[in-house]
């Protein structure tokens, strides 16, 4: 069997072209959404993620302000940056860039994202509010997870889902969204003893974890959907998954590939919650 390539692309671009019209509506109605990205660090990967976001949000008719802080931020600096921006009317989503300066702790941080603005879903009462089912914005790579499923209209009712990892970002809030659809959860991390015997008891696996090649073919039952959030850069500049894409793909019958799975349906979420956080500011 070879794998079919379950694509972000598509879905990324839906969502995208979504947002643009709902962008250019609002702003029509007098209100241009905006987002603000606080930055303080100086790594190069993480000046090119902020730099794409703040590309593709203009793309889509989303203002985008990057606030750089530079890496000796203290973290009340960071702190007082983030509690402005959510209460200055004119900014409609706040995202923290990490890494943070050494020993500043990015949830602590994040608690002063207002949760109405906090569109990737960094602050622990917006995974609060999601575990309970209480109306939040979920991190939108987690969101992605269950987003590219869906457009490849993968069930997930009654389905048995393995999710590698178990990161406030990624793995705790991919079990709740994924809960919420109705499968039957399994969450794994370092401690999971036969790793490979849980994950082959599963339909889908979401692999997030930020280790090369860690899900191979015996990871996986034939005919099983993969989704492989990792995101790990290789020496040549490349990005590669958590997933060995060549084994798995002659087991599994799809996979997300990386690049181009989970990653633009990630950037097209965070956009489409900056303009749903306008929308309802708007309203108000
Ligand atoms: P993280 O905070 O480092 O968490 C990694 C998780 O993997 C932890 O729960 C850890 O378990 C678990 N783990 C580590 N080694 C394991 C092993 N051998 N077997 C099973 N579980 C293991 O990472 P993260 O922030 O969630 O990110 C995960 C991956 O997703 C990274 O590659 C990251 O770059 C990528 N990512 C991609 C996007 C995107 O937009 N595409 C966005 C965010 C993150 P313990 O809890 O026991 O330590």
């Amino acid at each position: 069997m070879t794998a079919s390539v379950l694509s972000g692309k598509e879905p990324a671009a839906a969502i995208r072209s979504e947002t643009a019209a709902e962008a250019a509506r609002l702003a029509s109605a007098g209100t241009v959404p905006r987002l603000a990205v606080v930055v303080a660090t100086a790594d190069e990967s993480s000046a090119w993620y902020v730099r794409s976001i703040a590309r593709a949000a203009e793309q889509v008719g989303i203002a985008c302000d990057i606030v750089d802080l530079g890496p000796e931020a203290a973290g009340r600096d960071i702190r007082d940056t983030l509690e402005r921006l959510s209460e200055d009317a004119s900014v409609h989503g706040v995202i923290l860039q990490t890494p943070l300066p050494p020993g500043v702790n990015a949830q602590d941080m994040a608690l002063a994202i207002r949760f109405d603005k906090d569109v990737d879903g960094a602050n622990p009462l917006s995974l609060g509010r999601l575990a309970a089912g209480l109306p939040a914005f979920a991190p939108a790579t987690a969101e992605a997870v269950v987003r590219i499923l869906e457009h490849h209209r993968v069930e997930l009712t009654g389905r048995h889902v393995a999710v590698v990892g178990r990161s406030t970002v990624v793995g705790k809030p991919a079990v709740h969204l994924l809960l919420d659809r109705n499968a039957t959860v399994t969450v794994c991390h370092s401690r999971t003893k036969d790793l490979a015997a849980v994950t082959s008891a599963a339909d889908v696996v979401v692999a997030a974890v930020g280790r090369i090649g860690l899900i191979t073919a015996d990871h996986v039952s034939p005919g099983a959907v993969v989704v492989d959030v990792g995101t790990n850069p290789t020496d040549d500049g490349g990005l590669v998954g958590d997933v060995d894409a060549a084994s798995v793909a002659e087991k599994a019958a799809a996979l997300t590939p990386v690049p181009g799975g989970v990653g633009p349906v990630t950037t097209a979420l965070l956009l489409s919650h900056t303009v749903r956080a306008a929308d309802a500011a708007h309203r108000s």
